[in-house]
């Protein structure tokens, strides 16, 4: 096939596969490069919101369902006091208000469903052990660089698609000097075995979320629900250079001494922990330029408050898949992509910014959210997320 319908794709993560198959799907071949030299399927658990599966659909990637849970509801309750402040219908609620489901699950399942409908495509090759490191966008599309086992090579194509996640070097030669920013704040993830929550919350088909001052917990059951991930949050200004990192559990615990004993024993439950420090990517104003583009994390990588970073990659695949589709001019085709993307992207990495302050809320402004909390109840909560599952 001429260079002309071959698409590269730097990074096999979630955003990457998903926007190989989407412009597999279009006619396209796509050479995905991947510089670790297996999947990276690290980060427990995952939430699919109804504009997630309905995007997974519409890729084609329908192996996961079997391997995911569909709770029944998501709670809110205050870390402290323990008071219930909301309980948002998920289950059939989701799929008959938005015609798709609401699922959570391993990260390693939804990565597995994506490589095995990648790995199946005829037409999408898979590079694993090999980086981008450079590129030049011209008249003709892109020339990128490309390094593997110490060697060099250059490839060219149509165009580029930078989904090389929140420290994307794509991203750092488009647009010098817009780094990730770091939030000020560490997530701390575990998965532990169902059999050892607190009684109360055992057999629970639910996502749970605790509201602390300057911390929350979120927990749900995956795998066959015989597992249960837990994200916990707090502020924390040490920045972690690699992803995951160990954390012994006390380390952990302790920072949530003045909680109530339910949601700490949940924290006590886990092993260990592995720490992500958490970032944004800074607007700017268009992601590509030429015949490269940015998508996924690398495009607007945002705080996980909203569990929408991941759901808003594979949002991106689907509408880069529709808009390259039949296309003469890619450049023209890539920033017609940008257009629809940058704007709901941007009010969702300002939505999850500002969930967050609204969770980490120190008393006494904590009174006042779980009042409008509990008054709104999971209704209302499910009214100010239409927008997002509406996708
Ligand atoms: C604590 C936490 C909880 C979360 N929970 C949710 C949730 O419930 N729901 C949700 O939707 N989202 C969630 N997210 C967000 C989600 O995990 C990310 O938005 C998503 O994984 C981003 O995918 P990506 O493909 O853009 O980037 P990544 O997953 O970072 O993938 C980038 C890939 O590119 C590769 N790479 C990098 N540079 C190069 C290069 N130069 N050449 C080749 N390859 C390269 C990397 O090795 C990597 O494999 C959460 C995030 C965190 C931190």
């Amino acid at each position: 096939m001429s260079r002309s319908r071959t698409v590269l794709v730097a990074g096999a993560g979630i955003g990457g596969l998903a926007s190989a198959i989407a412009l597999a799907n279009g006619g396209f071949r796509v050479l995905v490069f991947e510089r670790n030299y297996k999947p990276d399927t690290s980060g427990a658990g995952i939430q699919l919101s109804p504009n997630a599966t309905r995007a997974l659909k519409n890729l084609g990637v329908l192996e996961l369902n079997p391997r995911a849970v569909e709770p029944s509801e998501l709670v809110v309750a205050n870390a402290i006091s323990r008071a219930l402040l909301a309980k948002m219908p998920l289950g059939s609620t989701m799929r008959e208000k938005f015609g798709a489901p609401y699922l959570v699950c391993l990260r390693a399942d939804l990565h597995d469903a994506l490589a095995k409908t990648a790995n199946d495509h005829p037409d999408i090759e898979m590079r694993y052990g090999s980086m981008i490191t450079d590129f030049a966008s011209h008249s003709r599309g892109v020339t990128a660089q490309i390094e593997y086992d110490r060697r060099a090579e250059e490839i060219q194509g149509a165009a580029l698609i930078g989904a090389d996640g929140i420290r994307s070097q794509i991203r750092a030669r488009l647009h010098p000097g817009s780094g990730p920013r770091h939030g000020g704040m560490s997530a701390w993830r575990a998965t532990i075995p169902a059999a050892s929550l607190p009684e109360e919350l055992r057999g629970r088909n639910e996502v749970f979320v605790w509201l602390g001052p300057g911390a929350h917990l979120v927990h749900y059951p995956v795998g066959d629900g015989s597992e249960v991930n837990l994200v916990a949050v707090t502020m924390d200004r040490q920045q972690t250079e690699s992803w995951g990192e160990e954390a012994a559990t006390a380390d952990v615990v302790s920072r949530f001494a003045q909680w109530n004993e339910t949601p700490r024993k949940v924290l006590r439950a886990a092993r260990q922990f592995r720490r992500w420090s958490l970032y944004e990517a800074p607007l700017v104003s268009s992601w590509g330029k030429g015949a490269v583009t940015l998508l996924g994390d690398a495009a607007h990588g945002m705080f996980p408050f909203l569990a929408q970073g991941a759901a808003s990659a594979l949002e991106d695949a689907v509408a880069l898949g529709e808009k390259t589709k039949d296309a003469e001019d890619m450049p023209a085709a890539l920033r017609a992509y940008e257009r629809i993307r940058l704007p709901r992207t941007r009010e969702m990495q300002s939505a999850a910014r500002n969930i967050g302050r609204i969770y980490h809320l120190p008393m006494p402004f904590s009174f006042g959210r779980d009042l409008v909390m509990e008054r709104i109840g999971g209704q209302g909560l499910l009214l100010q997320n239409e927008w997002i599952y509406r996708g």
